[in-house]
């Protein structure tokens, strides 16, 4: 497999998507540069909110506890790290764009001031794919993701609880109130005993109108979690 990485980057060298320097899709330097969030807000409304819980207004109709994430989806290097990531099946962005993620976690102390319950009652839960996705992609990018907040932290990433079982069209292609309807019933959560209690991370790449991370969240609580966060590397 190295190997063959080795070859293709002697025939498609890579550049950094911002710079153009040769060797990687977007290097440390430019990964430095993308502005951070510096304040939380609700993510359904936008409003001001401690750590990105959702406002109260908002809890009457949505489901997620709150909303971290690292930057804006407006800005144009990290959409394109990310399309790139998402549809041109580049691997080795996940690090790179989880490290942002890990960074406003760990500067924001958001761990240490939200919770003092022991580690092992958090799961760290990617967005899954629907099976036959999976095989088309070879991947599940949130998993991805997932899995470098997991070991960042020590937390539990379970890909067992959480499956996707209606094949939704892709949310990119509808306008917000056909994504809440598209994804509707697309979850369904196994061994709901192990849910119970647990407070959840829910991983994604990008929340926009935040219709497939909330409808994750309703079955997750359905299945009485008692938090869910949706984590997220960019919001639209
Ligand atoms: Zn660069
Ligand atoms: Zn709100």
């Amino acid at each position: 497999m190295n190997f063959i990485n080795f070859l293709l980057d002697l025939i498609f060298p890579k550049y950094c998507l911002s710079c153009l320097k040769e060797g990687t899709y977007l290097c440390s330097d430019c990964l430095e540069k993308i502005p951070l969030v510096d304040k939380f807000v609700c993510p359904y409304c936008g409003k001001l909110s401690f750590y990105g819980k959702t406002c109260e207004k908002c809890q009457k109709k949505f489901s997620l506890t709150g909303l971290i994430y690292a930057t804006s989806y407006k800005n144009h290097l990290i959409r394109e790290a990310i399309k790139l990531f998402k549809y041109h099946y580049v691997k080795e962005l996940a690090k790179k764009l989880a490290k942002i993620l890990i960074k406003v976690m760990k500067n924001s102390h958001f761990l240490t001031n939200n919770f003092s319950q022991p580690i092992s009652s958090f799961l760290v839960i990617p967005i899954p794919l629907h099976q036959r996705k999976y095989l088309e992609r070879g991947f599940n990018q949130a998993e991805l993701l997932a899995k470098e907040i997991a070991d960042e932290f020590d937390l539990n990433l379970r890909t067992d609880l959480l499956i996707k079982i209606k094949k939704t069209k892709d949310q990119v292609d509808l306008k917000e109130k056909w994504r809440f309807l598209n994804i509707k019933e697309a979850f369904l959560v196994k061994k709901k005993k192990e849910v119970e209690g647990k407070i959840i991370f829910l991983i994604d790449d990008v929340f926009t109108t935040g219709a497939t991370l909330n409808e994750a969240a309703k079955v997750l609580k359905m299945a009485k979690a008692k938090e869910v966060w949706g984590l997220t590397i960019a919001k639209g």
